[in-house]
């Protein structure tokens, strides 16, 4: 009932809270007081309350959680067995260690970002991680590196094609994790979209028919979130490139997710490097910094010097230029693919996407035998086959076989074990499918099989106590 809910004015009275006062700012507590009582009414409305609810014990109780969570950083470590390798909602690409120290070492003090050390005047932020770019993407005569791919498409399209005609293939007007849509950058970056060919058929003859004087770029994007299949066709492109060649018009390809290392050797069809459409004559190539490459977010621009020089002169690029720490980590996970073996066995993202069956196989096994000798009876336990996904929009179509360990507990539902293992101190992600809650041994890394066992014990142990009493 509202009525038996105290009004903040009588909490604040209530000796507990004064005591609060002392140790928290006075602001503070009486926003734990609202959230806490705002709660409460909201479980009123949903008639979700208990016998006890709404005793002033109960209530302190509630407000020392909601300041305790006040307390807490922001981003929290989160254990990933959803098996989704980029995780955009997890925070895409994991970092190597190696990388971290590099920028904690240039970020913990002052660094040189925009001064040359050797001349001991004004340098360039960006210079070295374009020269590390150019070196190890074949045909990039020039890059640019902004915040993210979203960024780096609106740049180049600002600076290419403001008030001038863009043609894109009616397939390929995606929108990408609901925010990127191609043709709202479109808008917004002042050029003006010109839609050609349908959304499953789009020929060289399209683009050949719309091309004016008007027409400042030809733009191919990459479909990353789906695939049509059936009845399709699209221009290659080493096709538009020569359409663009005959009537003098650059190409861009807004490749997403992008990768650096040829992935065909897992099994994955019809997906160029970035390399690769620089070859097959693309002028711009854009991509993600942390999607498949596995560094931090950026935005990476690599194509010809005079169309990434308008760029770099566009009001734009300072608005959109990346930090500190975002240089310190994608100039270390440059450095890593130098040498392509390197950077398949350092970046975690390519770890992941390269392990092998038996190698998920053996993790399974040692993840399920570590909780069969600390865990109660009450959990059981078993490993099935499935598949992990890539994620982040990039293959999507791709599931690559993997082993899972199926956990339940006596005494809750797969929900209640989902939302209990999400909602610890230490959050551990998995998924439900068919009425079973699952771990993906892909995406998790050997040193937190420790905590998983620990968090699951707990919550076991916690649903025993419940049992007996
Ligand atoms: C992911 C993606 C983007 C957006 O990239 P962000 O780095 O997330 O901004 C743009 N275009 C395509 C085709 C993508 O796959």
């Amino acid at each position: 009932m509202y009525k038996n809910i105290p009004k903040v004015d009588k909490v604040m009275e209530w000796p507990e809270v004064r005591e609060l006062l002392a140790t928290h700012p006075r602001q503070v507590v009486v926003d734990a007081i609202r959230l806490t009582l705002e709660s409460l009414r909201t479980a009123t409305a949903r008639g979700e309350t208990v016998p006890g609810s709404f005793e002033s014990s109960a209530v302190i109780r509630s407000i020392l959680v909601e300041l305790e969570r006040g307390k807490g950083a922001a981003l929290r470590r989160v254990i990933n067995g959803t098996g989704v390798i980029i995780h955009t909602n997890l925070g895409r690409a994991p970092l190597p260690e190696a990388v971290l120290d590099a920028v904690r070492d240039s970020s913990s003090g002052y660094c040189n970002l925009e001064f040359d050390l050797e001349k001991g005047v004004r340098g360039s932020r960006t210079g070295r991680v374009e020269e590390l770019l150019r070196r190890i993407i074949v045909g990039a005569e020039s890059a640019i590196v902004v915040n993210n791919n979203a960024a780096a498409v609106l740049l180049a399209l600002s600076a290419l094609a403001r008030s001038r005609e863009v043609v894109v293939s009616r397939g390929e007007l995606v929108e990408i994790g609901g925010s990127f849509r191609i043709p709202d950058v479109m808008t917004q970056s002042g050029a003006v979209l010109k839609e050609v060919g349908t959304t499953n058929r789009t020929h060289p003859r399209d683009y050949r028919s719309v091309v004016t004087p008007e027409t400042a770029l030809l733009l191919k994007v990459h479909t990353s979130n789906f695939r049509v299949v059936g009845f399709t066709a699209e221009v290659s492109v080493s096709e538009l490139a020569v359409i663009g060649r005959e009537n003098g018009i650059p190409v861009m390809v807004d490749a997403g997710s992008g990768n650096l290392v040829d992935l065909a050797f897992l099994g994955v069809q019809g997906e160029p490097t970035i390399g690769e459409y620089l070859a097959s004559g693309a002028d711009v190539v854009t991509f993600s910094g942390d999607k498949l490459l596995g560094g931090p977010q950026a935005g990476i621009i690599v194509g010809k010097k005079v169309h990434l020089d308008a760029m770099k002169t566009h009001p734009l690029y300072r608005a959109l230029r990346v930090d500190k720490m975002t240089l310190a980590a994608l100039d270390g996970i440059l450095r890593l693919y130098a040498d392509e073996r390197q950077a398949m066995r350092t970046i975690p993202v390519l770890g992941m996407l390269t392990m092998g069956a038996e190698e998920l196989a053996s993790r399974a096994r040692r993840l399920v035998g570590r909780m069969r000798r600390a865990l109660p009876t009450t959990v059981s336990l078993r490993t099935i086959a499935g598949l992990s996904q890539v994620g982040g929009g990039s293959l999507p179509d791709f599931g690559l076989p993997t082993t899972l360990v199926s956990v339940s507990i006596q005494g809750i539902t797969p929900q209640q074990l989902d939302q209990r293992l999400r909602t610890g101190s230490q959050p551990v992600v998995g998924r439900i499918s068919q009425g079973e809650f699952l771990l993906d041994v892909r995406t998790i890394r050997d040193d937190e099989t420790p905590t998983i066992v620990e968090v699951l014990k707990a919550i076991a142990e916690s649903v025993q106590v419940n049992d007996v009493a």
